[in-house]
C-alpha cells in the first residue's frame, strides 16, 4: 500500500500517522487476507481532496494487481465516475437502479437517480438556488404502501401509490424499479 518505511511504521501508534497513512494501513489490513472482494464503505470521507485522489489511485492499482472486486459504498458521484464499472442506486434500503456507469450518467432511468444527478452543482452554471429533492426519505419502519419514492417523485401517478414497482429492463445491463418502464403499461 506504498507505506514509506514500513519496518518502522509497523511499531507506530495511530496518532503518530496522518489520516492518509491510517487509511493505507486500514487498506493493507483489508487486503492482507487476499480477499476476492473488498467492501469500501465511504473510504475517503475523512481525507482532503489531494490525499483522496492518491488513495483512490492506490486502490485502483491494488485492485488491478490483486484481481480484486471492490464494492464502493459512497454518496460521491465523482468517485463513482472515476472508480466504478457498474452502479447500484439505493433508495429507502432498496436498489432502485442498476446500470453500467456511463449509461447511468448519460441516461438515468429512475426519477431518483435523475434527481440525484441534478443535485450535483455545475460549477460552470450560475444559479440563484441549488436544486434539491423536495421532501424527506421515508422512515424504514413505515415505508409508503407503493413506491417508496412516490411522495417525492415528480412523475408519480395513481399506480405508484398502490404497488411497489419491480425492476424493469430499460437497456442492456440497465434496470430500474419504476413503473415508467413497464412495457405492459397499466
Ligand atoms: S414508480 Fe412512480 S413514484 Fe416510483 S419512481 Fe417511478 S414514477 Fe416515481
Amino acid at each position: 500500500m506504498r507505506i514509506p518505511a514500513p519496518e518502522t511504521r509497523i511499531d507506530a501508534f495511530p496518532h503518530e500517522m496522518s489520516g492518509g497513512m491510517r487509511q493505507r494501513v486500514g487498506g493493507a489490513i483489508a487486503v492482507s487476507g487476499t480477499p476476492t472482494i473488498l467492501i469500501a464503505d465511504e473510504p475517503t470521507t475523512a481525507l482532503d481532496a489531494t490525499v483522496q485522489a492518491q488513495y483512490l489511485s492506490l486502490l485502483r492499482d491494488v485492485q488491478r494487481r490483486e484481481g480484486l472486486a471492490i464494492l464502493f459504498v459512497t454518496h460521491d458521484f465523482g468517485i463513482v465516475a472515476n472508480m466504478c464499472d457498474r452502479v447500484a442506486v439505493m433508495y429507502a434500503g432498496r436498489i432502485v437502479e442498476l446500470a453500467p456507469v456511463q449509461q447511468l450518467f448519460d441516461s438515468p432511468a429512475h426519477p431518483y437517480t435523475e434527481a440525484l444527478l441534478r443535485s450535483v452543482p455545475d460549477l460552470d452554471v450560475d444559479v440563484e438556488r441549488l436544486y434539491s429533492i423536495d421532501g424527506q426519505p421515508p422512515a424504514l419502519h413505515a415505508l409508503p404502501k407503493g413506491c417508496s419514492f412516490a411522495p417525492r417523485c415528480v412523475d408519480a401517478h395513481a399506480r405508484c401509490m398502490e404497488r411497489a414497482p419491480p425492476m424493469f429492463e430499460v437497456a442492456p445491463g440497465q434496470r430500474a424499479a419504476c413503473w415508467k418502464h413497464d412495457k405492459n403499461g397499466g
